[in-house]
């Protein structure tokens, strides 16, 4: 008799849940159970994992560079893993994003960010500290994660610690000029630092999706005011949306920007805010309280900086953008089937992320059937995490047609049992 786990999960109601599923091992898109039962990753490990499980390349990167450092401070020292990936990272990004500030998650890259654009505003002499958000929007569990993102079940014991931030209205298809009027008049109102977004998809928020021109209206609107438009390409970066960052199909660069999950291909974790150069002209001084007081104890780990130049290296060597539209591809085909059928509404597609909603008269992220589509799913191995009645694939690059293919049989099959 195995005794309890001590292990507490997260996003996991234990009383509902009380059995996490024991896993040994990973190889390309699939997961293995320690008893040996095959689980198809559709969700890239809670969108992490880009080319696959243990990439040879990235997994070699890592044993090399455990045996040279492992870790150093990263305050007045640094190292060439760190050096050569913020290069490279200013070099794949617009010119305009000169400096790179590292850190551990997704979460602290956008605290970092709404760190440098209240320092950037402070520091230039004027009074801008208020945050405009999406409504919405997912950016973290952190405290300044969750004060930017939507308030609900999830952080209402909370709320006494979060920070007041002014809600844009998500850009519905044909309302988006409610978005636009909202955005001007909140930046007319005065004192604003920044707009912070989700670039081209609303992820946590429900697979929501909006327009380029949508995201470089706001940006427009944005500087005429200026602004700061922090893009928090969590999710979306490293291809996720059919581009190497959903920025680039705006044509959209912005003034401070989040990278994480797929930097490292997944393997382990690391984080990066881009910024302009006057933000860190802004703080560069003589005068030392003008320094950027913020570091966690494994910045620029050097073991995960190696992972992330390696994860760059497999995006040079590597068809990954032909893998990128085989996915998409793939998941275009399969949606066209459920379009016309009435158990399913808002089938779309971005990229390599396809998500639908399933009809049901209890929907939300708290609806039942989230927890029972997500049993369905596990029973015919298959991880896939409902946001409600939100059904979403997001599958790892290296997935084939037949492995996709099962996850939309399971869809229809799951749905009509719901039904
Ligand atoms: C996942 C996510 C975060 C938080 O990243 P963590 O690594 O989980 O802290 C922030 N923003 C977006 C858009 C995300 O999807």
């Amino acid at each position: 008799m195995i005794s309890k786990s001590p292990v507490w999960h997260p996003f996991t109601q234990h009383a509902v849940l009380p059995d996490a599923v024991m896993i040994s091992r990973g190889e390309g898109a699939w997961l293995e159970t320690a008893d040996g039962r095959r689980i198809f990753d559709a969700i890239s490990s809670w969108w992490v994992i880009t080319h696959g499980h243990r990439h040879p390349h990235i997994v070699q990167a890592i044993k090399d560079q455990a045996d040279r450092l492992d870790q150093v401070i990263f305050a007045g020292f640094t190292h060439e893993p760190a050096e050569q990936l913020a290069r490279r990272l200013v070099a794949i990004t617009p010119p305009q994003l000169e400096y790179v500030f590292f850190s551990d998650s997704g979460s602290t890259s956008v605290e970092v960010a709404l760190k440098m654009a209240l320092g950037f505003w402070r520091h230039s002499g004027e009074k801008r500290s208020r945050i405009l958000a999406l409504e919405g929007a997912y950016h973290g569990d952190t405290i300044g994660g969750m004060s930017v993102g939507e308030r609900g079940v999830f952080n209402a014991p909370y709320d006494p610690l979060l920070f007041d931030v002014e809600r844009i209205p998500f850009p519905r298809q044909g309302r988006e000029d409610d978005t636009f009027a909202a955005l001007k008049a909140a930046c007319g109102g005065g004192g604003i630092a920044a707009l912070i977004v989700e670039p081209l998809v609303l992820g946590a928020g429900g697979m929501l999706i909006y327009p380029p021109s949508v995201l470089a209206e706001m940006k427009r609107i944005c500087e005429a005011h200026g602004v700061l438009l922090i893009a928090d390409e969590v999710m979306t970066g490293w291809g996720r949306t059919g581009t190497l960052f959903a920025c680039e199909q705006a044509g959209v660069v912005p003034d401070i920007a989040c990278y994480s999950k797929g930097l490292t291909g997944g393997s382990v974790p690391l984080a990066v805010t881009l910024c302009r150069g006057d933000i860190f002209d802004a703080h560069y001084s003589t005068d030392r309280t003008r320094t950027f007081f913020h570091s966690s104890s494994y910045t620029a780990n050097p073991i995960a900086c190696a992972a992330a130049l390696a994860n760059l290296e497999v995006w040079e060597r590597e068809p990954v953008m032909e893998r990128i539209t085989q996915v998409s591809a793939t998941h275009a085909k399969h949606l066209e089937a459920f379009r016309d059928n009435l158990r399913f509404a808002n089938v779309r597609q971005i990229g390599t992320i396809a998500a639908l909603d399933i009809v049901a008269n209890d929907a939300g992220y708290m609806a039942d059937i989230g927890p029972r589509l997500y049993r369905g799913f596990l029973d015919r191995g298959l991880l896939v995490r409902p946001l409600g009645n939100t059904v979403y694939i997001m599958p790892p690059y290296c997935s084939t047609a037949a492995d996709l293919g099962q996850v939309y049989d399971a869809i229809g099959e799951l749905a009509a049992e719901i039904a």
